[in-house]
């Protein structure tokens, strides 16, 4: 590996030319801050535009030529108060109007939703005096639209050789005839990561406006500590259950090579943030690293006298789920009985009606219930292994509490444990466990 980092910033940290100016200060404070991945302007304030926002506006109100130009020239507004706050030459103008023609030329969605990276690349090049070189140079995509890795990898590895600092767009690639496509939205945090493997570095750098990821969702408990430290897999389990600092996707890339990856804060540079490796430093003092909620899930229980005999009985009620594109996030068993839990968008009552009648006809349960409004939450921590009792806790505590407990799910290596309650009980299990492990006499009080 590189001894070099490869950076990220957000959308705030290159809101305005105030923050374009931290950003340059945090570069320059480190030589090996050396690939450097610009976001689009995000919000400023609260109830501002995110200018990805005004773009895919803009798009939308292709056909309408006055509509299009006011949510361009607001848009526009944006790189050229950065250009000038800055005193910087890049002929932002110019480069307007080049995407302008191309939009009348018929360049596509991903195209403009893409601008404001392109745009904001090539300004904070011109401020680092660093080299800029456009996502569509290194990020390629196969015909089916999934990364070409492999192409990517080798491309990252060539072009980017030199020594100096490169500044690279986030958020798109190109697919293989060179047209643009973006990545999910909040996609700049894979793109960092995947310049971060091609360029094998030591380091991913991934800056924003908080400083790291919380114990907890800090909308529902706002005094929820950072965590310093969390291996992938931790983070993994918190993103799929809505914690969402980082984009899900962002950890694959630098994982398969042992990058870690740092979650730090542009407006308090100093502070530590959160180290994300492969088997985390000293687990957290309070057992759990983290604990996040999901809503709105859907359990259908099925029992059926010696269903445990009955060879391949979960394998024809998983296919009814295949057949109908439903995908299954858990399934927990007892002997006689079995569970499926579906995020209730895919089951809306008249697909539910379907299932439940294939179901009762391919399988011929002794009885079927479903019970909606389930939320999932995941409490996660590589301190819970070899501690007895975490679980039984955490049902003590609920049970205190008087919230009644749908359904429990501990993983074989007792990493995580998912709990199912009714919807109106989320935020209040979240912050009673939160208590327990974390607040005044709980299990691992600092
Ligand atoms: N600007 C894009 C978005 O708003 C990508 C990103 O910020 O990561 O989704």
């Amino acid at each position: 590996m590189n001894q070099v980092f490869a950076v990220k910033f957000g959308g705030t940290s290159l809101a305005d030319a105030a923050q374009f100016e931290r950003v340059t200060n945090i570069i320059r404070a480190d030589g090996r801050r050396r690939y450097i991945i610009a976001s689009a302007p995000g919000k400023r304030f609260d109830g501002d535009e995110k200018v990805t926002d005004i773009l895919i506006q803009c798009f939308n109100k292709r056909d309408d030529a006055a509509a299009f130009d006011a949510l361009f020239a607001k848009a526009a507004e944006r790189f050229i108060s950065i250009r000038d706050g800055l005193k910087l030459k890049t002929d932002i103008e110019a480069q307007l109007d080049i995407i302008r023609k191309n939009i009348s030329k018929g360049a596509g969605y991903d195209y403009l939703a893409s601008r404001g990276e392109y745009l904001n690349g090539l300004l904070l090049a011109d401020l680092l005096n660093a080299e800029f070189v456009d996502a569509s140079e290194l990020i390629f995509f196969t015909e089916s639209g999934s990364l070409d890795s492999k192409k990517t990898y080798r491309k990252i590895n060539t072009r980017l050789s030199g020594d100096g600092v490169y500044v690279i767009p986030g958020f798109y690639g190109v697919l293989p005839d060179g047209t643009v496509k973006t990545f999910p939205r909040g996609g700049s945090d894979i793109t960092g990561s995947v310049i971060a493997r091609g360029a094998q570095v030591c380091l991913y750098e991934n800056w924003t406006d908080v400083s790291g990821i919380k114990m907890a969702d800090p909308r529902i408990i706002p005094e929820a500590l950072t965590i310093k430290s969390i291996t992938y897999r931790e983070l993994r389990e918190l993103s799929y259950m809505g914690a969402n600092v980082l984009h899900e996707e962002a950890v694959f890339p630098v994982r398969e090579m042992g990058i870690p990856i740092n979650v730090k804060n542009t407006n308090m540079p100093d502070e530590p943030g959160t180290m994300i490796t492969e088997n985390g430093s000293d687990p957290s003092k309070h057992t759990i690293t983290g604990l996040a909620g999901r809503m709105d899930f859907t359990v259908i229980l099925l029992d059926k006298a010696l269903m445990n005999n009955e060879i391949g009985f979960a394998r024809k009620l998983l296919s009814i789920f295949e057949r109908h594109r439903i995908p299954v996030e858990h399934m927990p068993t007892g002997i006689d009985s079995i569970s499926v839990v579906v995020d209730s968008s895919y089951l809306p009552d008249s697909k539910l009606e379907i299932i439940l009648e294939e179901i009762k006809k391919e399988l011929e349960p002794d009885t079927v219930g479903v019970v909606r409004d389930i939320a999932l939450i995941a409490i996660v921590g590589r301190g819970m292994q070899n501690r007895f009792g975490t679980s039984g806790e955490i049902m003590m505590e609920l049970g205190r509490a008087g919230i009644n407990i749908n359904l429990l799910n501990q993983s074989i290596n007792e990493m995580s444990i998912i709990i199912g309650v009714h919807n109106r009980d989320c935020h209040r299990t979240l912050r009673v466990i939160y208590e327990l492990f974390v607040g005044d006499g709980g299990s691992g009080a600092e």
